[in-house]
């Protein structure tokens, strides 16, 4: 009896630590990725918000690398391959990511979650794109806080199971955008009335511009293959002139060669690299959407208020 007692011990611990040796089998990272929801987004601004809102429920991924020019940008073979292991793609819309046409062709069953839906659009006034809407609208927190709600629900759809949890990402990453809004508003307010005039390369600060009250002058309304003409490059050396600037400014994804014309003509500095299509590498200073927004406010001021 004793030994049959034994035997049967010995077969249920055999059968235990089997169990155990199988749960152990699958590496806790191995179990969480096939767990996590894939989800695309088209460049690295809104990949970095979507992270933040999906927190360790998603991998989030940026098609286009830091840097890139994402107007004209041309998916690659490899982001087609990227794409088909998507479970949401997120995009900002507004005429930005035309070049998605295809690349959605090919993942008909992905849902595609267009982050700007509900910003109040500001339009553009010049150039090929007159009329059309100007797309940078994540460049005003203020609008930033409607991205962040559609990212939630389209997340929310993905995965019901978490939606409390993102939900409380979402309010605690929205709190950090109203603080980096007030923080903005505090710092752009103390440029001199005589001194509030941002340049650009891109007319890419439409949605800045109009919330932290400063004027906008650009050498072109989007990037694109005719940007830079003599005639943009004249105009805007007439208004550094006349307004006596004493900075203007070129994006990170641009040549700063045509505003460089500008400096020669006028005597203005160039100010500094703005982020504004895309984030930093990780150790540069626009890593995080935060981070972007308040480098934005960093270099315009310092442009501007140091002679
Ligand atoms: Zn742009």
């Amino acid at each position: 009896m004793n030994k049959n007692l034994l035997i049967a011990v010995f077969v249920l611990i055999i059968a235990i630590s089997g169990y155990v040796a199988f749960t152990n089998y699958q590496s806790p990272e191995d179990t969480e990725a096939s767990d996590k929801i894939t989800a695309l987004s088209t460049f690295t601004i809104i990949a970095d918000m979507v992270a933040e809102v999906g927190g360790d429920k998603i991998n989030s991924i940026s098609l286009t690398k830091p840097g890139a020019e994402i107007h004209g940008y041309q998916p690659t073979p490899d982001d087609l391959v990227q794409a088909s292991k998507a479970d949401i793609m997120f995009e900002n819309g507004m005429n930005l990511e035309v070049w998605t046409e295809k690349l959605r062709a090919s993942i008909p069953d992905v849902p595609v979650v267009r982050v700007s839906t509900g910003v109040e659009v500001q339009y553009i006034a010049e150039d090929a794109y007159a009329g059309k809407p100007n797309p940078h609208a994540w460049m005003s927190p203020e609008q930033g806080l409607i991205y962040v709600e559609n990212i939630r629900k389209g997340l929310t759809a993905a995965a019901p199971e978490h939606e409390q949890y993102f939900a409380a990402r979402a309010a605690a990453y929205s709190d950090k955008i109203r603080a980096v809004d007030t923080k903005l508003a505090a710092a752009l307010g103390q440029l001199p009335e005589n001194n509030r005039v941002l340049v650009t390369c891109e007319g890419a600060f439409s949605y800045l511009t109009s919330d932290y009250n400063l004027e906008e002058e650009y050498l072109w309304a989007i990037n694109s293959e005719s940007q830079g003409s003599p005639q943009q490059v004249a105009k805007i050396i007439e208004v550094v002139k006349a307004k006596n600037i004493p900075a203007v400014f070129c994006e990170s994804t641009v040549e700063p060669r045509i505003q460089q014309e500008v400096v020669a003509a006028t005597g203005a500095r160039l100010g500094g690299v703005l982020f504004v299509d895309s984030l930093s590498p990780a150790d540069g200073p626009a890593s995080t959407y935060l981070n972007l927004l308040e480098h934005t406010a960093d270099t315009i001021i310092s442009g501007l208020t140091t002679n």
